[in-house]
């Protein structure tokens, strides 16, 4: 079966620095992996050449089977690949409903019903999506009014607006408690399942990474140290020399 993603021998260098130095890994449908590795291991540089906001000095992005290569960032979110923002303060003062709703209208620009007032176009879409993230109770308060962890949610409520078949999360649960980012990541956990989406996101805490991840992919100095299932990460020896020390993964906080 064709991998959702691909990407093979991804290299990326700014100016001496390798940020990426053939990289190559799979994903499918249904999985949650986590891209973990040191700060400059070069995972954002891995999600920028994805959604194309960066170009690859060498190496392929396939996306469903097609080569991505040479398209941009909004055409390879229109084929399917969506990834969180940080919510713009500019959204602040509209509810969280509505924040969804425009996130729904830029999906089908094109099918827009320009007679209908934007505050009530995709409503009932929006609700649902809300209810489906647990936000459905505050869905016509201000986004100004939300504590952090619910705003952060709503990121991935906006993120799943475009239907994407791959969600790109870099550093999603940044600022929040970890009971919080524990929370969120089952959240996506749960999404994956029911949806049948593929989701790459990185995350600091390996608490969150080894109860959420069905799959572990480890970066240093922009290269693949590892690729495999949580277990294996954790008794990986190079994976704890390079990225952890000397110190058991599981026992890292
Ligand atoms: P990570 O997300 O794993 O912390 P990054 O992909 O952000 O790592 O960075 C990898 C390396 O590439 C780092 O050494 C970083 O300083 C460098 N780098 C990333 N982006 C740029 C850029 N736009 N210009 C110059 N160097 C960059
Ligand atoms: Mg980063």
């Amino acid at each position: 079966m064709t991998a959702l993603l691909q990407v093979s021998d991804l290299h990326k260098s700014f100016g001496g620095v390798h940020a990426l130095a053939g990289v190559s890994f799979a994903l499918a449908r249904g999985e949650l992996v986590a891209l973990i590795g040191p700060n400059g291991a070069g995972k954002s540089t891995c999600f920028n050449v994805i959604n194309g906001q960066l170009a690859a000095d060498r190496g392929r992005v396939l996306f469903e089977g097609r080569d991505l290569a040479g398209h941009g960032p909004r055409e390879i979110w229109r084929r399917g690949v969506g990834r969180t923002f940080q919510m713009a303060a500019t959204y602040a003062s509209m509810t969280v409903a509505e924040n969804v709703q425009v996130a729904l209208l830029s999906r089908e620009r094109q099918l827009t019903r320009w007679w209908v007032r934007a505050a009530e176009q995709h409503r009932d879409e929006a609700l649902e999506l809300l209810d489906q993230v647990g936000l459905r109770e505050r869905a016509d308060a201000p986004c100004s009014t939300l504590a952090y962890g619910d705003l952060k949610t709503l990121e991935v409520a906006v993120a799943l607006s475009s239907r994407p078949s791959l969600l790109l999360m870099d550093e999603p649960t940044a600022g929040m408690a970890p009971g919080e980012r524990n929370a969120l990541m089952a959240l996506t956990r749960a999404l994956v399942r029911e949806r049948g989406i593929g989701v790459l996101f990185t995350e600091h805490s390996m608490d969150v990474v080894f109860a959420c991840a069905d799959r572990i992919v480890v970066m240093a100095r922009g290269e693949l140290i590892a690729d495999g299932l949580p277990e294996a990460i954790r008794d990986d020896a190079r994976v704890r020399d390079v990225y952890f020390g000397s110190a058991p993964v599981g026992g890292l906080r």
